[in-house]
């Protein structure tokens, strides 16, 4: 039985509203350089129109990924805007000139076949359409598929944080084009099979997935279910049995993928889940990269109440934010307003040594341990007892009866690491 929480899902309110592709947004701030380990070079400038799925920036180094503009409008320069992991970055900002009506992008030449394809080739045109989710979250896909090897690839269909189904709505409506992307992974990284993954309680997904891999006869393809036990399933964290160091890619990545070798398609859009019991009307939808957390609420009819929390991601290792100013990545998977009584803002008091945070690590660290050394800003010790084998699921925090705020505590040693450089 692997450890971890039972989590209530509430998610079925948001999968009834659907997956909408709205067409109000009326601009985006699109950043140049979150987490692609390069800062893109602006290839546009002040005043200049652009077409939806433009280039605007494009990659400087190897590890970088050229950035493609998800409207149709005019550059209004480059301004500094906040990222949802709460640094500041460079973004073009693009205002919509079409009467917010933006024409759909229509491929040059749709590709039929990819067979005649070499890996290289496949990986050069992933990274050419600017894909860079996935592998590593947030970092450019391509980079993760030169590196990766292995008899198997896995794609990751769990979602175990509550409200977030972006994947589940994209897996849901898109199946076929998620599972070409996945076999074009496949043949880029060189593996055998693929391996397919959804959480147990998913059971009509599950069916489905395996329904259209037994319709489609592709035998290298399996399906595996992992139990809905959280954090099973989050960041590519799976408890199930998979070939060792098989890469694992979400399911975005793999129908990103597809859009982009078979729709010669640049990444830049992405499904967000906007939610919470805050939000008016809660749904799936899709939204340019660089659109403003407060544009994509208001394009679910705003808000119900003020929240007490505003959280990019799920409710369990998302990241808390200041304002709604902040902008959508490439690896902005939810957006949460949730009140005060779900929320549960709690005074924090020591620890009283219950051991509940120790039993329920599901990677067997001692939480306790780890903080009480950041408490004292004993970095070095924090790290001896395992800081950095911390998948940051925030179980910890869930479980501890002393409300202590472990997960951001145990996120400072990265942060005390990333500065002290
Ligand atoms: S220490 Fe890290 S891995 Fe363990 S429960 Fe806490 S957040 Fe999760
Ligand atoms: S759960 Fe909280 S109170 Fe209990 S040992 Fe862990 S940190 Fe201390």
């Amino acid at each position: 039985m692997p450890r971890g929480i039972r989590l209530e899902r509430k998610k079925e309110s948001i999968l009834l509203n659907g997956l909408k592709r709205p067409f109000l947004v009326k601009k985006v701030f699109v950043p140049m350089s979150y987490k692609t380990g390069s800062a893109a070079v602006p290839c546009v400038k002040t005043g200049d129109r652009v077409e939806k799925g433009a280039k605007i920036a494009a990659l400087d180094r190897c590890e970088g990924v050229s950035v493609f503009s998800g409207l149709a409008g005019r550059v209004e320069g480059v301004v500094e805007k906040k990222m949802p992991d709460g640094s500041r970055q460079s973004c073009i900002a693009i205002a919509s000139e079409d009467d917010f009506k933006h024409p759909p992008l229509r491929p040059a030449e749709p590709r039929k076949e990819v067979d005649d394809l070499s890996r290289a080739e496949l990986v050069e045109m992933i990274r050419n359409c600017g894909i860079a989710t996935g592998y590593d979250p947030g970092r450019p896909a391509s980079s993760g598929l030169k590196r990766a090897s292995g008899q198997a690839l896995v794609i990751n269909g769990c979602e175990p944080e509550p409200y977030v189904c972006a994947e589940q709505a994209l897996i849901t409506k898109h199946l076929l084009e998620v599972l070409k992307g996945a076999d074009i992974l496949r043949k880029a990284i060189g593996a055998e099979k693929v391996i397919f993954v959804v959480e147990d309680v998913e059971r009509e997904l599950f069916e489905l997935v395996k329904s259209k891999i037994y319709f489609l006869k592709w035998h290298w393809f399996e399906t595996r279910s992992v139990k809905a036990i959280y954090p099973a399933g989050q960041d590519h964290f799976l408890p199930c049995e998979i070939p060792e160091d098989s890469p694992v890619f979400n399911a975005s990545t793999a129908f990103a993928v597809y859009e982009a070798v078979f729709l010669q398609k640049p990444f830049f859009e992405r499904i967000v889940t906007v939610g919470g019991e805050c939000v008016a009307e809660p749904k799936n939808l899709w939204l340019p990269i660089g659109t403003t957390f407060q544009t994509a609420i208001q394009l679910c009819k705003g808000l119900l109440r003020e929240p007490a929390r505003l959280i990019a991601g799920g409710p369990m290792c998302g990241m808390a934010q200041a304002s709604a100013d902040t902008v959508i990545t490439a690896d902005t998977s939810a957006i949460l307003a949730l009140p005060k009584e779900i929320a549960g803002e709690k005074t924090p008091e020591p620890c009283i040594r219950c051991n509940r945070c120790v039993d329920s690590c599901p990677v067997f660290l001692s939480p306790a341990m780890i903080t009480l050394a950041v408490e004292n800003g004993e970095f070095e010790t924090a790290t001896k007892w395992g800081a950095d084998e911390c998948i940051e699921c925030g179980v910890c925090s869930f479980v501890c009866p002393s409300h202590r705020p472990m997960l951001e505590l145990i996120r400072q040693v990265r942060t005390e690491r990333s500065t002290s450089r």
